[in-house]
């Protein structure tokens, strides 16, 4: 790499919906480049496609990446050396590229209509053709400037006939892409079709557009997802012919991230049926209203998800695989992203964010879960919820995990599972709770500490095996079998809560 270009690297998504977790991988692995070497990472938004536009989207790209933690330096909201950051906002700057390309004879006018592409797919098909494209092959029987005389078309310009620039791809020439991960790759231009780079309405393609911005918004490195490989000699072509290929950015595909199975890449459809996210967030199609969910809502903190997906694709060549966002920025490195696709293990998703929940502070998630758990109706005012989570995170995996184990701490169980202690249930132990309640009613000092000797003392005098009888306090305090420690449960709830609940469990029984 030369030392002497500041490093800047881009995501530049098209708003079209939901934010796949391929993505936000892009995304990282842009952040994590431009970070290492004290670059720019700067997030472009392709909204070229107008008949694609879809309300909404771009703010949730602008949400996710904010979720994640992973904050563009130039972005259109916040603006930057080369605004505006939007391909729409930019409309007049492709023109003058699109032209200078048809000047120099590397791209032509054509004035094909619709009906007019339909008869040469169909008329290439009854030939069986083996390739239904618009190309070397086809071109000279259509309405294009190389096909006309150069009257014809002047005249079908001045009449305001609507055209597209398409480029000219001249067959049986390579194309070579020295990709940073891949190494060389060959591409033989008779397979690449003449692609549209100005459309009817004047807008570029996305293939012009990509070449022109990353050239004008001085990007050095191009990282994005396998899928745009086959585009890549279009767009090689286009900086041959417009800036020169000692300008190009460096490309680097990244591995598809695969279905679990490891067949084909990982599409919404996979998360919908095997009931995993695969967006980002939770996605709301603003046509059909279908809600796709996605890891933030599934609860999924954005270290764990940055974490794990740092891992579907590249490892530092060691055993470890949880790593800090400062950790994977030193160590990071596109030596090391593996050239075959990564399949994706919602296990193993979980996996890295319990690892992350357990070594979060209480400090980190207490926003989270205050949120998580008012949302859910839980009132969080009268307990410490700061001790809660200290006491019960090791047992969650998800943040939504929190709300299940969390609840009894605030709001009382209606009824208790009766028939798990009713075996145990005697005169004796009715007696022991009886008088257990005046006992707590006088504690002085209410800690785990001092409610255990209290109790461990009065099972003594009683002469009753302490372990069943901590069984029973346990499905009185919480209405079940399941929790922490005991008597860590009675010092978070405190000791009129502690007695109301053992009152009330002795009645159920
Ligand atoms: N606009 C393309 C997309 O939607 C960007 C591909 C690229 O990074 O070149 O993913």
């Amino acid at each position: 790499m030369e030392t002497n270009k500041q490093v800047r690297v881009r995501f530049a998504p098209s708003p079209t919906g939901g934010l796949h977790l391929g993505g936000v991988r892009t995304v990282l692995y842009n952040y994590l480049f431009a970070r290492q070497h004290n670059g720019k990472f700067i997030l472009r938004i392709e909204d070229t496609d107008q008949t694609r536009f879809v309300e909404g989207a771009e703010q949730y790209i602008y949400d996710c990446l904010h979720w994640c933690g992973l904050t563009p330096d130039e972005s259109p909201l916040t603006g930057g050396p080369f605004a505006p950051y939007r391909q729409s906002e930019r409309k007049p700057i492709y023109y003058n590229y699109a032209l200078q390309l048809v000047k120099a004879g590397y791209a032509y006018y054509a004035f094909d209509t619709p009906e007019e592409l339909e008869a040469m797919r169909e008329r290439l098909k009854a030939a069986n053709s083996h390739s239904l494209q618009y190309d070397h092959h086809s071109r000279m029987g259509m309405r294009n400037s190389i096909s006309l005389s150069e009257e014809e078309t002047i005249q079908l310009l001045e009449n305001g006939t609507p055209f597209v620039i398409r480029i000219k791809i001249q067959p049986n020439e390579t194309v070579i892409c020295n990709d940073l991960i891949r190494g060389e790759i060959h591409f033989d231009t008779s397979a690449v079709d003449d692609k549209v780079l100005l459309k009817a309405d004047g807008m570029p393609t996305y293939h012009l557009a990509v070449v022109v911005d990353d050239y004008l918004m001085q990007i050095t490195h191009a990282f994005r997802g396998e899928e745009w490989l086959p585009s890549a000699p279009i767009h090689i072509l286009l900086w041959q012919y417009l800036f020169g290929l000692d300008n190009m950015v460096k490309w680097a595909h990244l591995p598809l991230i695969l279905k679990p199975d490891g067949n084909g890449k990982l599409s919404k459809r996979d998360g919908d049926r095997l009931g995993f996210p695969v967006y980002a967030m939770n996605w709301t199609d603003p046509v059909t209203g279908e809600l796709t969910k996605g890891f933030k809502e599934t609860g999924f903190l954005p270290e764990a998800f940055n974490n794990l997906l740092s891992q579907l694709g590249w490892n530092d060549g060691t055993e470890q695989e949880i790593f800090s966002m400062s950790e994977l920025i030193e160590k990071f490195s596109l030596q090391r992203v593996h050239i075959s696709g990564a399949k994706f293990d919602f296990e193993k998703a979980k996996w890295f964010n319990h690892e992350w929940i357990k070594s979060a502070s209480a400090k980190r998630l207490l926003p989270d879960i205050t949120t998580l758990l008012n949302n859910n109706g839980i009132d969080t005012g009268n307990k410490n919820l700061f001790e809660i989570i200290d006491l019960i995170k090791d047992r969650c995996t998800l943040l939504t995990d929190f709300i299940e184990h969390t609840r009894y701490f605030f709001i009382p169980p209606k009824t208790i599972d009766v028939a798990s202690i009713a075996q145990k249930w005697d005169e004796k132990k009715k007696t022991f709770f009886e008088s257990l309640i005046p006992i707590f009613e006088k504690a002085e000092e209410w800690n785990s500490i001092t409610i255990e000797t209290l109790f461990k003392a009065h099972a003594s005098t009683h002469e009753i095996k302490i372990g069943e009888l901590q069984m029973i306090l346990r499905v009185f305090l919480v209405g079940c079998k399941a929790g922490p420690g005991v008597f860590h449960i009675t010092t978070i709830l405190g000791k009129e809560d502690t007695i109301n609940r053992i009152i009330s469990g002795i009645k159920q029984l």
